[in-house]
């Protein structure tokens, strides 16, 4: 273990609390981009497409490489929609954050996803193998609520954790699953098939594209586009958590890691626009809301980490979200600055189809999509993948959560011996820490205290089942996905 990743974080938020006066005024916030008013109310819509490109990260959309847009399409959709640019994911992993998007609540009351991997306590390491809880029965779901309004419903997902005994297909008429890495050629054929034949009626369709998640092995036409050196790097690229600690990049190396990602986003765009052109030729654009979002980003270094899973940094929990009303120009190109949560998509969505449900811990987007002011939102994240390490230093650092009032944000571990708080206006890249003392850091974590304690209050009533161990199969599907290290 590099003890000297493991030491700077306990060193450094000393060294600025020393240097740290806040003398100068702070900067201008960045420029609200011009809002033009939608005329008249939303569209009313039959469909509703939601796209979750697994591990998107939020610097995304719009983003050039070797002088071209490395999403032409995503681009083209972005431009007949409204944009989130301050969109947080309520996990920094796959499974609770999905159970997020299917709920409407925090990780800690859906509990989708929550402990894994199992510790040995005997032994003292992880015993390889997924143990996790699924989805609370007494909460209804995305799906359930579309049912609700009339629709027929349907999914097609690729990650082995949205397995079906965890509740991720609760509600749905139809849900695709499958333990492989299917490719998002694979995904779209079978998204276009399901439209096709149900797109005449009011629906909900699910697409979930696996295809940015490790190992980065971008298919041949994707592969060399961006022609980076890779130095000691190589493709299929996905290295040992372990290793990853212990390994020095350099900054070719880091730079060949992140073509690759971007070369297997290139090739997911490719197949969203396939979709998206065949929803159009279909007449369903007319008639379709498109929704397009992440369950959470990934990391390349930016905090001497890779992948995600553990890190709260914007990198990895900041995600895109962009919402097209039927027919396209609705609210077209508007970009929204207000900070929104996960949380918020099960109300927006359900609001899209009907009216919103109640009794959920977000809001609807809606209203700011017809242009009422925010007064200003906040995020609470938790739920880390890996809680147990054999290292307890490490350990220490995994058991962690965070809060995002706007503009402080507080990351601390359960157990309160770790704290970090940034100050995104000042310092997008979360790389000066501020210290706990310091006003605004002190309002933001007394914010998320409450956050919790609203979270211990609502929370579950009654005992939740017992985490279930997952089949064999779906186990050696995330251990080639690069889990259960
Ligand atoms: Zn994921």
């Amino acid at each position: 273990m590099n003890l000297r990743r493991l030491l700077l974080p306990l060193i450094l938020p000393a060294v600025i609390a020393l240097g740290c006066r806040d003398e100068q005024p702070p900067p201008a916030p960045p420029p609200v981009p011009a809002f033009t008013a939608p005329e008249g109310p939303p569209p009313s819509g039959t469909g509703l497409l939601l796209i979750v490109v697994d591990t998107m990260r939020h610097d995304i959309p719009g983003r050039r490489v070797a002088n071209r847009s490395l999403t032409p399409n995503i681009d083209r959709l972005a431009a007949g929609s409204t944009q989130f640019s301050s969109y947080y994911a309520a996990a920094p992993w796959t499974a609770p954050a999905f159970g997020t998007m299917f709920t409407g609540v925090s990780p800690s009351r859906h509990e989708g996803g929550l402990i894994a991997p199992r510790e040995n306590p005997t032994a003292g390491r992880m015993v390889k193998g997924f143990y996790l809880k699924s989805i609370r029965s007494d909460m209804p779901t995305l799906a359930e609520h579309m049912k609700q309004q009339g629709m027929t419903t349907g999914a097609v997902v690729s990650n082995p954790f949205l397995f079906p005994l965890l509740g991720y297909r609760r509600g749905f008429d139809e849900f695709d699953y499958s333990i492989a890495h299917r490719r998002a050629d694979e995904v779209t054929e079978r998204a276009i098939r399901w439209l096709n034949a149900n797109g005449d009626k009011p629906f909900f369709y699910l697409v979930h594209y696996i295809d940015l998640h490790t190992p980065y092995d971008p298919l041949p036409a994707h592969r060399d586009i961006f022609d980076r050196p890779a130095g000691r790097m190589q493709r299929p690229f996905m290295m040992p958590f372990d290793e990853v600690m212990r390994t020095d990049f350099t900054n070719e190396e880091r730079s060949f890691i992140r073509s690759l990602y971007d070369g297997e986003m290139a090739q997911v765009d490719r197949q969203i626009g396939r979709l998206l052109a065949a929803l159009q030729r279909n007449g369903m654009a007319d008639r379709t809301w498109v929704v397009l979002t992440s369950d959470h980003g990934e990391e390349f270094l930016e905090h001497g980490g890779l992948y995600h899973g553990r890190q709260y940094e914007d990198e990895v929990t900041r995600i895109p979200l962009m919402i097209r009303a039927p027919g396209g120009t609705w609210g077209a190109g508007n970009t929204i600055p207000a900070t929104v949560c996960q949380v918020d998509l099960l109300p927006t969505l359900v609001a899209l189809a009907g009216a919103p449900p109640k009794d959920v811990e977000g809001r609807s987007l809606l209203p700011l999509l017809t242009g009422a002011s925010d007064a200003g939102g906040r995020c609470y994240m938790e739920a880390p993948m890996m809680r147990h390490h054999p290292d307890p230093r490490l350990s220490r650092h995994l058991h962690r959560h965070a809060f995002f009032d706007g503009r402080y944000k507080v990351i601390r571990s359960d157990d309160g011996t770790i704290y970090r708080a940034f100050d995104l206006l000042r310092d997008p890249g979360e790389k000066v820490r501020l210290p706990a003392m310091y006003p605004a850091v002190r309002k933001a974590t007394a914010a998320m205290n409450r956050y919790r304690a609203m979270l211990r209050r609502t929370g579950p009533s009654t005992p939740s089942v017992d985490a279930v161990p997952l089949p064999a199969d779906v186990q050696q599907s995330l251990e080639a996905l690069g889990y259960t290290q």
